[in-house]
């Protein structure tokens, strides 16, 4: 079963890579530019500047303290991809483990003196998330004896005590480890780690212990809080630790942080965080569009504990939050080219960002890069794309759902079927029987598909007139069921409603008052302006049905608006509203989040003045 996330028990069980294949398609390509492409840009970055050539011993020693675990974010995406390129990097990784396991470049020799800032053992969990990948996908090897040993260690070293690590990612790894072995220590050692957390475990910091976690026991938090990667990540790893010890409490804590974290904090994208200087959530209600931080990895983080907790539960809400933040997060942080990223990725960009050629210091959202200093988002992009057709569809004991509409095969208990769709462009999904099989099939209708639609065609009548068919069903958001026996050549065909439609924010989300922003199906659009484009500065949009047009293969959209243009003078307050000086109507064009910055140096915003 090759899986990131195979849990031992819960509502639904996800079907693997050897279960999935994608098509060609909106993300059937882009993990084909990641296998072809990213992978190879990052080895290649990675050589450049020193990171795996510290593996090899050279000195002076370059990069973060963190670095490490980049290489290993690397090694993961190479696994769930088959990479031939693997062998000889978990090869070059392998030179520097040490006689009793422990590995790492930059602290051999002043081990574990820094759990606040060190890394340690984050980097262990991205070493051991890819020796279960590659367990999975191909079986032991050099690269899972060094995840073993390496994991052996870190038992041997923190079993007792009251230490952990000021970035999480460990305990996720830990139980996945535990999941792939059978071995029961790996689980007791993420469970304690996860019960240290918020004693507290760590020294207090400028930014606070809520930075990581470490403020409260996660038991009794509300909602997610500090560093937005490593809130996020630590609640996978509760979850994780829930499922496997059986302990409902912890598993309903989590669910309920969530929630509140949903309805709060979180930005119409799927972006979390909303603060620069900590990389942390805002207080509740705390959604500045222009300096939303959103960074890449807190998005893959947020899919990655929305998968285990639909998986845990069930729910719909969990698949629902996990496609926006695919399809306007995970598919936004890397260019068409594959070789470009963002890190963060704020709602409004005011000012064009300056291109670059070489490494990006700063991580600020406006242009995609070839490479950061702390380049966690590609690594993160790259192994979350190669293992992509894990997260499509699950199996329960009545039949398979599918929660992610893209062309792909799916395989599950004698059944076979092919899902082809133009989706998130069309609202059409067909899903044919390749094989016949017993079990009914559920297709997921997003919460925003109000009237949708679903037929079974069976093979007998191929061509029967669907209008005239009282096969033909409405279908409320959720989960719609059909039951089977099923004979190859069946189809199922859902039709989702996809004309773009306006969304208008919660009146305490202070930043976005008096705005609103235009979706089309499970795309968020924005405004964009490059070059000599009118800015948008001073723009007012009409609430009006926005129109359709096809380019470049995407759906772009217009509407009307009126830009303002003039000084209002040196100071912007005054005892009445201001009117503008001048104002001129314009047809505003509308591109999807995720393509904004592909043409260039541009400004942007997700949200219009109405
Ligand atoms: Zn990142």
């Amino acid at each position: 079963m090759a899986n990131p996330v195979l849990p031992s028990s819960g509502v639904l069980s996800p079907l693997g890579l050897d279960a999935v294949r994608l098509n060609p398609g909106f993300w059937g390509d882009r993990a084909a530019l990641n296998r072809e492409v990213t992978i190879a840009h990052c080895v290649e970055w990675e050589e450049r500047e020193g990171w795996i050539p510290n593996f090899r011993g050279v000195r002076p020693r370059r990069g973060r303290e963190f670095s490490d675990s980049e290489t290993y974010k690397l090694l993961e995406a190479m696994a769930w991809a088959d990479h031939p390129g693997l062998p000889a990097l978990a090869e070059t990784v392998a030179q520097a483990q040490e006689g009793d396991g422990y590995i790492n470049t930059r602290w051999s020799g002043s081990r574990y003196t820094d759990f606040e800032w060190g890394h340690e053992l984050y980097c262990y969990g991205h070493l051991i998330q890819a020796g279960v990948a590659r367990l999975r996908m191909h079986g032991e090897d050099r690269l899972t004896q060094v995840a073993v040993r390496a994991a052996d260690h870190v038992c041997r070293r923190f079993m007792e005590g009251t230490e952990t690590c000021g970035h999480p990612v460990i305990e996720m790894a830990l139980v996945e480890l535990y999941r792939v072995t059978g071995v029961e220590r790996y689980l007791e050692m993420a469970r304690r780690f996860v019960e240290r957390r918020g004693l507290p475990a760590l020294a207090d910091i400028p930014f606070g212990r809520a930075y990581y976690q470490d403020d409260i026991p996660v038991r009794q938090a509300q909602v997610f809080r500090g560093h937005a990667v490593r809130a996020l990540y630590l609640a996978s790893g509760v979850v994780d630790v829930a499922i496997e010890t059986g302990d409902q409490e912890l598993l309903k804590a989590v669910e309920e942080q969530w929630e509140r974290t949903i309805a709060r904090r979180t930005h119409l994208t799927g972006g979390m965080g909303s603060r620069h200087i900590d990389e942390s959530f805002g207080e509740d209600y705390e959604l500045p569009p222009d300096r939303a931080y959103n960074e890449t990895c807190a998005s893959i983080a947020s899919i990655m504990l929305a998968h285990r907790l639909l998986l845990a539960t069930g729910d719909v809400r969990y698949a629902d939050l996990a496609e926006r933040t695919m399809y306007n997060m995970l598919a936004t942080g890397v260019a068409l080219d594959g070789k470009s990223f963002f890190y963060a990725n704020p709602l409004q960009v005011r000012v064009p960002a300056t291109p670059l050629e070489g490494v990006n210091h700063a991580a600020e959202g406006g242009l995609r890069s070839p490479w950061f200093d702390v380049s966690c988002c590609p690594h993160n992009i790259a192994r979350t794309l190669a293992s992509l057709p894990a997260y499509v569809a699950t199996s329960s004991g009545d039949g398979i759902q599918i929660h992610h509409h893209m062309p792909s095969e799916i395989r599950h208990d004698g059944l076979a079927v092919r899902v082809e769709t133009g989706y998130p462009w069309k609202g059409s999904v067909s899903v044919r029987v390749l094989e016949g099989g017993a079990g009914r099939i559920g297709l997921r209708v997003p919460a925003w598909a109000t009237d949708a639609t679903l037929a079974r065609v069976p093979v007998s009548s191929p061509d029967a007139p669907l209008e005239e068919s009282p096969a033909v069903r409405p279908v409320d958001p959720g989960y719609a069921y059909v039951e089977g026996p099923w004979r190859a050549g069946d189809e199922i065909r859902l039709e989702l409603p996809m004309a773009p439609r306006w969304t208008f924010p919660d009146r305490r989300i202070d930043a976005l008052r008096g705005s609103a922003a235009v979706e089309r199906g499970p795309l968020v659009y924005c405004a964009e302006s490059v070059a000599d484009e009118p800015p948008l500065g001073d723009l007012t949009a009409r609430v009006q049905p926005p129109v359709e047009h096809e380019a470049d293969g995407a759906v772009e959209l217009e509407v009307e608006a009126s830009l303002g243009s003039g000084d209002g003078g040196g100071w912007p307050y005054a005892p009445a509203s201001n009117g503008r000086v001048s104002s001129a109507d314009v047809t505003l064009r509308l591109v999807p989040y995720h393509r904004w910055g592909n043409r260039g140096p541009a400004t942007m915003r997700v949200w219009l003045p109405i």
